[in-house]
């Protein structure tokens, strides 16, 4: 495989909503969606792009939204982890059928199934252009996936970390309500504080903005997008 010198981003964090999983189902996992962002994944794989992938899980179970139906919440929020591994696993698969070498790694030990995280060896996968899949959030409660996309991010050196949505970006207000909504293509972390939008939870925001690891917002839904932010075109919005 041959190195494309031209790409702007040699590793890269990709985090995966699991809302973004269930594509138009309210529920679970829509095959299709696991399909699509799959053969995205191999396009930037296959132009050299070393890609690691925090996956999400709110697709199946949030542990703050058990606690409102009355379980406790740090149970809730272990329950919410391994729903994080039940979809790594559904991507894992995809993108192997896809023709792509992938490891899943946990961050709670569930040896029969997958690595338990350990850097050192993530980083070793990426050097080989293997997928790394990132499950099981960070492996505490009151966490979140983006604080785990940040961390994770962070410990491997990744030049950036993609935030793959349903929206093409940051906007200044919300683009379904209001129609003088603004988006914005670059905006410094500050600004996203001052002007009170949000494109993190602020934990994970703040650690980003601490280790000046810039973040880029973008619609994983339109296919190519991935590829040309590789490339280094101005797709989404780049907080930095
Ligand atoms: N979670 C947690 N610690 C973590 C990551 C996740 O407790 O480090 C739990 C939490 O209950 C969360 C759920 O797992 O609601 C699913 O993760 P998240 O809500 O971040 O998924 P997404 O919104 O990306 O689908």
């Amino acid at each position: 495989m041959l190195q494309n010198k031209k790409m702007k981003y040699q590793r890269v964090l990709l985090k995966l909503s699991g809302e973004a999983l269930m594509g138009e189902k309210q529920y679970g996992i829509d095959p299709k969606q696991i399909i699509s962002y799959s053969q995205q994944i191999k396009e930037i794989v296959d132009k050299g792009c070393e890609v690691a992938i925090v996956i999400g899980g709110g697709n199946i179970f949030r542990g703050i939204s058990g606690a409102a139906n009355g379980i406790d919440r740090v149970q809730g929020d272990y329950m919410g982890m391994l729903a994080t591994v039940i979809n790594g696993m559904a991507l894992q698969q995809g993108l192997e059928d896809e023709g792509l070498d992938v490891r899943l790694q946990t961050a709670i030990e569930i040896k029969q199934i997958a690595e338990t995280y350990i850097r050192r060896r993530a980083i070793r996968h990426l050097e080989k252009k293997r997928v790394v899949i990132f499950s099981g959030g960070l492996g505490n409660p009151y966490f979140t996936t983006d604080s785990a996309a940040v961390l994770r991010a962070i410990e491997i050196e990744a030049d950036v970390i993609l935030k793959g949505t349903r929206v093409d970006g940051i906007y200044s207000a919300d683009p379904e309500k209001d129609k003088n909504a603004e988006k914005f293509t670059n905006i410094s972390f500050k600004d996203v504080y001052s002007k009170g939008l949000k494109v993190m939870d602020m934990t994970a925001f703040t650690l980003s903005e601490e280790n000046q690891l810039p973040i880029i917002v973008f619609d994983m839904n339109t296919p190519g997008n991935l590829r040309e932010i590789i490339e280094g075109k101005d797709i989404g919005t780049l907080v930095s």
